[in-house]
Order: structure tokens, then C-alpha cells, then sequence
């Protein structure tokens, strides 16, 4: 039997499936902004755990994002650090509780649908939307952020033996290990 999503265009579809995404997040007294922001930071690499990032990653103001943080800080999922390079700047980092709430993150009902696809289809259906939103992005001036082994200055293999990684980052020339290739950045940069 079809479904209503057979009556709508896929613009349409996005958007109930963005609103449906939206509502599932008002749960364990978190906002969507907030359940956001601890998914970010425990993804994010060295170089994007801190505020300016986050509010570029979330296109939000400084403003918001301090009061999202705030928030989080007072529920005890995160914590601010000094920089390990530069002691005036902050770094974010997700509490032990903060981790351990993102095993029920909401979310997990939406990927839960996809996985009811079959997993070719699954892949096709990921690399279209992330083409959707790149789009987007380019048109409307969102930030790409990235997977680190995605990005044009990544080298695989550049740094043998270096006890940090075998990788290096073309930016920083800083090693990188394979748990480094695998995190987003907020310093991705795609393919020219
Ligand atoms: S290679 Fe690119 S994505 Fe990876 S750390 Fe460097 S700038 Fe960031």
C-alpha cells in the first residue's frame, strides 16, 4: 500500500521528516540545539571542540550557543577546559554522563527507519542527501565541515612511525591517527 510519502515532493518529504527529526529531540529535558551540540562534541577533532566551531557547525550565534552550553554545563554533560596549545582559549569536552546520554540518543529512531532499508540503498540515499545539503551550503553560505579523510588536505600515509599517527594534516603538519581520519572538522576542506 502507498504511503502519503508517495503524494509529496521530495522537498516536502524533507521537510516532515526534518520536523518529525525535530520533535523526537525534546526529551531527557534536552532541546534539539542541545541533543545537537553533544552529538558535534562527540565527533568533533581536536581543531572544533570549542564554541566558535560548534556555533558555525549548528549556523547559530555566539549567543545561542553560549546558553546551549550553559545549559549542558549545568546538567553536567559537559565540561570547559583551558586549550592544551593556548590556555585563553576553551575547549569542550563531553563528561562521562554526556557520553553515556548519547546511547539513547533520539535520533537513533530515525537511523533505526534507515535501517530498515536495504544497505545498498541506504548508502545511495546518504551520499544523495549529503549532495543536497552541500548545495545548499554553497548556496545559502553554511560551513561544509567534514569527515577528516574526506578532505583535500588530508595525507593517508605521510607520517610512518610517528607514534601520534601515521597520517598528517596538510593544514597544521600535524600527525593524525586512524580515530583523528575518522572525526569531523571544522577546517574540512573539500575537493577544489
Ligand atoms: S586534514 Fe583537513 S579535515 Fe583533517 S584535520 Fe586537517 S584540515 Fe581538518
Amino acid at each position: 500500500m502507498a504511503g502519503i510519502g508517495s503524494n509529496l515532493s521530495a522537498g516536502e518529504l524533507l521537510d516532515r521528516i526534518g520536523r518529525i527529526t525535530r520533535g523526537l529531540q525534546f526529551v531527557g529535558g534536552l532541546s534539539p540545539a542541545q541533543w545537537e551540540a553533544l552529538r558535534y562534541l562527540a565527533r568533533a577533532n581536536r581543531y572544533s571542540c570549542n564554541p566558535s566551531a560548534l556555533a558555525r557547525f549548528l549556523g547559530a550565534t555566539r549567543g545561542t550557543i553560549s546558553q546551549t552550553l550553559i545549559a549542558l554545563e549545568d546538567k553536567g554533560y559537559l565540561r570547559r577546559l583551558k586549550g592544551e596549545r593556548d590556555r585563553r582559549t576553551v575547549r569542550l569536552e563531553l563528561t562521562t554522563a554526556g557520553v553515556a546520554l548519547l546511547e539513547s540518543d533520539p535520533l537513533g529512531e530515525v537511523e533505526g527507519a534507515l535501517e530498515t532499508l536495504p544497505t545498498a540503498e541506504a548508502a545511495v540515499l546518504a551520499d544523495m542527501l549529503g549532495r543536497v545539503l552541500g548545495h545548499l551550503q554553497r548556496r545559502l553560505g553554511g560551513d561544509a565541515f567534514g569527515i577528516c579523510e574526506d578532505c583535500r588536505l588530508f595525507s593517508a600515509e605521510d607520517a610512518p612511525g610517528d607514534p601520534q599517527g601515521p597520517h598528517r594534516c596538510g593544514l597544521t603538519g600535524e600527525p593524525l591517527s586512524d580515530g583523528d581520519k575518522q572525526r569531523i572538522c571544522v577546517e574540512f576542506r573539500a575537493d577544489a
